[in-house]
């Protein structure tokens, strides 16, 4: 049968809004690992996910030894009725260019989801716009709330900051506009799903797909650190230009973060004149962390950088200007020079901790 352009157009818009009304409302969460070790902030998107009605499963990509160790913790996650796996040596290292066609071939299949989630990490922030771009829908970033309404007229309503958090976006989606909604979650506004005896997910092999992008993983430098994971540590002391170099940064924050077993963070001044490391920093082009503490010492509190830690469950600032903007946000503040005040505070919970 010959068919015109028009009418292959015409037959295959059919095909695709038959495609959407028949999916049912679900969700699958994107399992992000690193080396066959199941990264934390999955934890989060899993219950963002939990939120839409339906089927909730999972998909993990990765090399065939990384995909069977990781498969044993996700098995471990309540809620998850399937468990979809694809493996092959070019998923190694999980570039962008590698894993988008697997999962655009997934999500084109038949009734594979309505919403796919992960956390919003450097390695999402690359895949998933690609993969949005790929499927020609809306990428739906860093949300920190989301409703479902399920039935015929289905409708997932998001909620996003913007401008540094000082505006919160709503986003209202229906399956017939996006087949799938692709959408990554602040880690600090959803709660971790806990790891426990699972719910006996199946366990699913999907087709590998080959990747015709020539970029290549050459070789990674990592920044090792004994200390606890910015993104999620309890506890989180920063430090801002007032520091004046690396040593002192070093100096005065290095015994603080230890009498607390707290996390470093860094101001972007502190950051861009050197006194820390880039992965340190906090804020809206840094990380984002709620931690139960997060102490401020010589930050003055921009809104860009109040944007990644004013979720904190507990804020303390010293600084010696009494009009800093961080006192506003702060729950205990203390006007001093931080090079007497720092050293004495280490001291005292060092001794109190005795
Ligand atoms: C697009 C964009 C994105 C940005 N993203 C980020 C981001 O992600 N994170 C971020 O932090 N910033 C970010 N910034 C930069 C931000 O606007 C501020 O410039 C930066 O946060 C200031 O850092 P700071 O508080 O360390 O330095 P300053 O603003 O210089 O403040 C230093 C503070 O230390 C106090 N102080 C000085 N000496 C002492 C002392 N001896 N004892 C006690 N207190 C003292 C001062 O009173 C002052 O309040 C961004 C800016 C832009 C435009």
């Amino acid at each position: 049968m010959f068919l015109s352009r028009r009418s292959i157009r015409a037959s295959s818009s059919l095909l695709s809004t038959a495609a959407r009304s028949t999916r049912n409302a679900s969700s699958l969460v994107y399992i992000e690992h690193k080396d066959g070790k199941l990264n934390d902030s999955v934890l989060h998107a899993v219950t963002a996910a939990k939120q839409v009605k339906g089927d909730l499963n999972a998909i993990i990509i990765g090399t065939e030894e990384e995909v069977g160790k990781v498969t044993e913790e996700v098995k471990r996650i309540d809620g998850f009725s399937k468990i979809y796996t694809a493996s092959s040596p070019d998923y190694a290292h999980g570039l962008a260019e590698a894993i988008t066609p697997v999962l655009t071939k997934f999500l084109d299949s038949s009734n594979p989801t309505t919403h796919l989630f992960s956390a919003h990490t450097a390695v999402n922030k690359d895949l998933f716009p690609r993969l949005s771009g790929s499927l020609n829908v809306s990428m739906i970033a860093d949300i920190i709330s989301l409703s479902h309404t399920d039935g015929p007229q289905e409708e997932t309503v998001f909620k996003r900051p913007i401008y540094a958090g000082n505006a919160i976006l709503e986003i209202k989606t229906t399956k017939e506009k996006d087949r799938v909604r692709v959408v990554t979650v602040r880690t600090t506004a959803f709660d971790k799903a806990t790891l426990g005896e699972g719910n006996g997910a199946e366990v699913v092999q999907v087709e590998a797909v080959g990747s015709s992008s020539p970029t290549k993983h050459l070789s990674e430098e990592l920044t090792i650190s004994s200390r606890p994971d910015l993104s999620s540590a309890p506890r989180v002391v920063s430090g801002g230009r007032a520091l004046k170099s690396a040593e002192q940064f070093n100096g005065v924050m290095e015994p603080l973060a230890d009498s607390l077993s707290a996390a470093i963070g860094a101001s972007r001044a502190a950051v861009d004149a050197g006194y820390a490391d880039n992965s340190l920093q906090v804020g809206q082009t840094g990380k984002v962390v709620a931690p139960e503490l997060y102490m401020a010492v010589g930050i003055s509190g921009a809104i860009q950088h109040l944007a990644g830690m004013k979720e904190s469950k507990m804020i303390v600032a010293i600084n010696k200007d009494p009009d800093a903007p961080i006192f506003q946000v702060a729950d205990h503040g203390l006007v001093a020079d931080l090079f007497t005040a720092v050293p004495e505070l280490t001291e005292k919970i060092k001794a109190a901790k005795a």
